[in-house]
């Protein structure tokens, strides 16, 4: 069956729409667009623009039977309404009678529409199959520059000629999956980001897409010229150290490093040291004057920090009460734990993009803010750049991968044991703590800090780990 997802994201390959029809994974609409819950919180916020709906549950099939009796008795708003045709399924967010034909409305919580055009023209092609009436199609979208009364922007985006272009698009889909068996692998740009790519070209840990330091494009010319194989590329004059201990990892289970390259890392921090995590989250309704719909705030933070060589680390923390936004309260906690002398590691560059942004809303903080960003250091660089690598990394370089590969037996540093094990989770739990008794917030919130505190916490981990590099 072809439905939203795997129409979209069809890439012209003939093979990938036969291997896509067949993969259980893309069959189910269940995690559609792979929603957060907080996301999902914003969409339901957002259908109160469309009252008095009856909504449609159920399976695909299920559904679909009982949308199509909803319509038949002409009710005017419809949730979740779903049809099959002809090979094809589309689940609407929201369907409207209006003048004798249902208009289609995707309710996304984002505020880049141009990405769901294509789906609700496509919604629009299977309901046409299907035998009902269709008028317009809309995107809902945040409205970021909107002010406080209006937050939400309807896009009319009926376009014949795409439509009719997405129809020969789904034409030649279901043409390719009915094919008695799986096209040959044909290797183009598309192939890059095909989840299929493993299947079609890189069958083992031998082969040359299986390497993460270099970028597609490269190993496409690579494989193209004749160079398939990791073990080719390690022999020629282009592959570069990193990627060579890329390479030799895979054979060993021990630790690869360049003491040199981590030395020189480590001689560009200094004391006092600290280690800074922010945790945030999209605003849809703000009432601070400073913000726009689907800003990210900060809502919480973690500061490690190391004073002098051997001393232990101090730990600082800010979480906001929920009721608000606490971007003011965040710059303010900020502002009285980071000195102009401390040297701040974050992993990746958002603690950077955070602080930035606190100064354009809240130019006050400017002074004191302004050289923290010019004192921060990304401590992923050496783990993206391969100075240290083992092969439980798989080639990735994000702390969560990084720690329990450099500290596999430390239950103590263990994401698995936390109530909240990654960002996301942080996020939706935050924005729900106006809606919980006095003792789940408690808790919440305990579960919050704890969760921002192991970012830190780990991040102390790696500098040591590097730190031991350093001196082996
Ligand atoms: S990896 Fe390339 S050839 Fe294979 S299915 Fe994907 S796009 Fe097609």
């Amino acid at each position: 069956m072809v439905n939203q997802l795997n129409f979209t994201k069809f890439n012209g390959c003939s093979r990938q729409a036969y291997l896509t029809a067949r993969d259980k994974n893309y069959k189910s609409l269940k995690d559609k667009y792979n929603m957060s819950s907080r996301l999902r919180d914003i969409q339901t916020d957002m259908l109160q623009s469309f009252p008095d709906g009856v909504w449609v549950y159920g399976d695909a099939k299920r559904a679909a039977l009982d949308t199509m009796q909803i319509v038949e008795k002409g009710e005017e708003v419809i949730y979740n309404a779903t049809f099959i045709s002809g090979g094809a399924s589309a689940r609407c967010d929201v369907i409207m009678l209006v003048e004798g034909a249902y208009d289609i409305y995707a309710v996304r919580p984002t505020s880049r529409y141009t990405r769901w055009i294509d789906e609700v023209l496509f919604d629009k092609i299977v309901m046409e199959k299907a035998g009902v009436k269709t008028g317009n199609c809309y995107v809902c979208a945040i409205d970021r520059d909107a002010n406080r009364s209006k937050t939400i922007n309807v896009i009319n985006v009926n376009n014949y000629r795409r439509q009719k272009k997405l129809e020969e698009r789904l034409k030649n889909i279901l043409k390719n999956i009915s094919l008695p068996e799986a096209p040959e692998p044909v290797l183009s740009k598309q192939c890059g980001s095909c989840p299929y790519l493993e299947g079609c070209f890189a069958k083992d840990s031998e082969s040359i897409f299986s390497l993460k330091s270099i970028p597609f494009t490269k190993k496409m010319s690579l494989y193209q010229k004749g160079v398939t194989t990791v073990s080719e590329f390690a022999l020629m004059p282009d592959c570069t150290e990193a990627t060579k201990r890329e390479i030799l990892v895979r054979s060993t289970d021990e630790d690869i490093y360049s003491k040199e390259e981590i030395k020189a890392f480590l001689n560009t921090l200094h004391y006092p040291l600290g280690f800074l995590d922010f945790e945030t989250m999209e605003v849809f309704r703000p009432k601070e004057k400073f913000l726009s719909p689907m800003d990210t705030v900060i809502t919480q933070f973690s500061y490690h920090l190391i004073e002098k060589e051997g001393a232990e680390p101090v730990h600082f923390e800010f979480i906001g009460d929920g009721e608000s936004y606490p971007e003011r309260e965040a710059a303010e906690a900020l502002c009285k734990c980071i000195k102009e002398n401390h040297c701040v590691l974050m992993y990746s560059d958002y603690e950077k993009v955070c602080i930035e942004r606190l100064i354009q809303r809240l130019p006050q903080f400017k002074e004191k803010l302004a050289p923290i960003i010019d004192n921060l250091v990304d401590l992923e660089k050496p783990f993206s750049a391969k100075l240290l690598v083992n092969r439980a990394m798989e080639g990735k370089s994000s702390l969560k991968k990084v720690l329990p590969a450099l500290y596999p037996d430390c239950p103590s540093l263990s994401y698995s044991r936390m109530a909240i094990k990654n960002g996301q989770q942080a996020e939706s739990v935050y924005a729900r703590l106006t809606r919980m008794s006095r003792e789940e917030k408690a808790q919440a919130m305990h579960d919050l800090k704890e969760y921002c505190a192991l970012d830190t916490l780990a991040m102390i981990k790696l500098w040591e780990k590097l730190e031991f590099y350093a001196e082996k």
